[in-house]
């Protein structure tokens, strides 16, 4: 499976965005992030145009927790993307970029109120709301600083899609959103609506991550649009934006086959218009929230090999073969947190036949598998490791664990190649830490 722009030239290395992969591993080391441009930029394009062409009041927030980085925020801005941050440092990180704030709308489960302050001072486009509390403080705070905010209210829509556990958000009993069904959503939008320095903007819901059907969202739609009606019939006012969230999946094998956007598009929009004019309701804007979609293919990381054990498994009548790269659980922490898969290519070798399984193994003192039993050429101490699909949740949630550093990300488009994270230095593990004075100067045990 060949994602994005990767292809092979003829010595049969792996290329992705007209870079070879052995040469991009020479020049900024390994294991190493690789994001493709054009892949990224494509995907903006025909997600936005799959949902224009059906359904013109449209507005896409970018889910910035899947990717984010300065360049990134820069590439979500060219193409027309509003941003969807969550927490301090990805709003931080947006407005540094020069990201437009008028385009910026903020989530999250337990805001704090530096957060939200954060967000209003910096003059956001809107909040989305998820309990009472928070509405609360915010409320507080937009008394103390004169100020008014636009405000989503989150809902729940108690639809329970087909994913992994540990992904999924839209089900009644989640720690998302306020509840449809007992009456909250509603009664936050009251609240809203009660409260002069909120602007009611719209309804939101997200039901869950990397997922391989429409079903879902369908459904959600329909519990939505039921929403706006009875927000209608209580308040008097409809809610002028509904926001579905993100969730659409990505290949991580060749055996996975989300739909594509026209059809996921199509998922969406029709029962959307038949139940707005069944119910004469008008169109709201529609807003959508795609993050792994966006960047999943696009991303490759690329490890090298090093030790490669073969070891009898009594329990299989044969032996398994570890092949152990230079990176693992820190850079790549999904297969242990989802049992998320992955595929891969010998991206030096990448025409040779497959004739050996293996295992991939991470060197961190865990058990970090990160793929088990792929089918390669049979790999060589040396050799780099293209691991696919890796743009989405993967170097946002690197982490420093038996004080690895964390890898660069590179941008590559045309040929060319640009280091958008520098790989982290040594120096950076210890730039936090201290060393009280008074534990050196007794020598006595304590
Ligand atoms: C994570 C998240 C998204 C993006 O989800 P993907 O599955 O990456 O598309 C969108 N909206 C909200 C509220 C989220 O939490």
């Amino acid at each position: 499976m060949l994602l994005g722009t990767q292809s092979v030239n003829s010595q049969g290395v792996l290329q992705i965005g007209g870079c070879s992969t052995t040469d991009l591993v020479k020049q900024y080391g390994s294991p190493l992030y690789v994001m493709d441009e054009f892949a990224i930029r494509s995907a903006m394009r025909s997600y936005r145009k799959a949902f224009e062409s059906r359904y013109p009041r449209t507005a896409f927030y970018y889910a910035s927790k899947a990717f984010l980085c300065m360049a990134m925020a820069v590439i979500v801005e060219q193409e027309g993307f509003c941003m969807d941050v969550a927490a301090l440092g990805e709003l931080y990180t947006v407005l540094r970029a020069d990201f437009p704030p008028e385009r910026i709308a903020l989530h999250g489960n337990n805001k704090s109120r530096q957060e939200l302050l954060a967000a209003v001072e910096a003059g956001i486009d809107h909040i989305i709301l998820d309990n009472f509390y928070e509405l609360a403080i915010l409320e507080d705070l937009l008394k103390e600083t004169n100020r008014q905010m636009g405000v989503m209210v989150r809902a729940t829509p108690g639809v329970d899609p087909k994913t992994h556990r540990l992904i999924r958000t839209g089900q009644a009993d989640t720690k998302f959103g306020f509840n449809i069904k007992d009456g909250s959503a509603v009664q936050a939008i009251k609240l809203v609506q009660q409260c002069p320095s909120m602007m009611f903007k719209g309804v939101h819901c997200h039901v869950g991550s990397q997922l391989l059907e429409t079903e879902t969202h369908e459904q959600a739609v329909q519990v939505m649009v039921n929403l706006l009606q009875s927000v209608y019939q209580e308040t008097g006012i409809v809610p002028d934006a509904l926001n579905i969230g993100g969730g659409l999946g990505v290949r991580y094998l060749s055996s996975h086959q989300p739909p594509s956007y026209d059809a996921f598009a199509e998922a969406v929009t029709e029962p959307l218009k038949a139940m707005l004019d069944k119910l004469g309701l008008p169109y709201p804007e529609l807003q959508q929230e795609p993050g792994r979609a966006i960047v999943g293919e696009a991303g490759t990381t690329l490890y090298s090999i090093g030790a490669i054990k073969t070891v009898p498994v009594d329990e299989i009548g044969g032996t398994r073969t570890y092949v152990n790269i230079d990176g693992g659980l820190s850079d790549n922490p999904r297969p242990q947190l989802y049992e998320a898969v992955y595929s891969c290519i010998l991206a030096n070798r990448a025409d040779e036949p497959a004739d050996s399984k293996v295992t991939i193994a991470g060197k961190h003192c865990e058990t970090d598998i990160l793929i088990w039993d792929v089918d390669l050429p049979s790999p060589r101490s040396g050799d780099v490791l293209a691991v696919q699909t890796t743009g989405a949740y993967n170097f946002v949630m690197a982490s420093n664990y038996n004080r690895f550093l964390r890898p660069a990300v590179v941008l590559v488009n045309n040929g060319k190649s640009e280091m958008i994270v520098k790989r982290q230095t040594l120096d950076d593990l210890l730039s936090n830490e201290v060393v009280p004075p008074y534990l050196r100067e007794s020598s006595e045990i304590r």
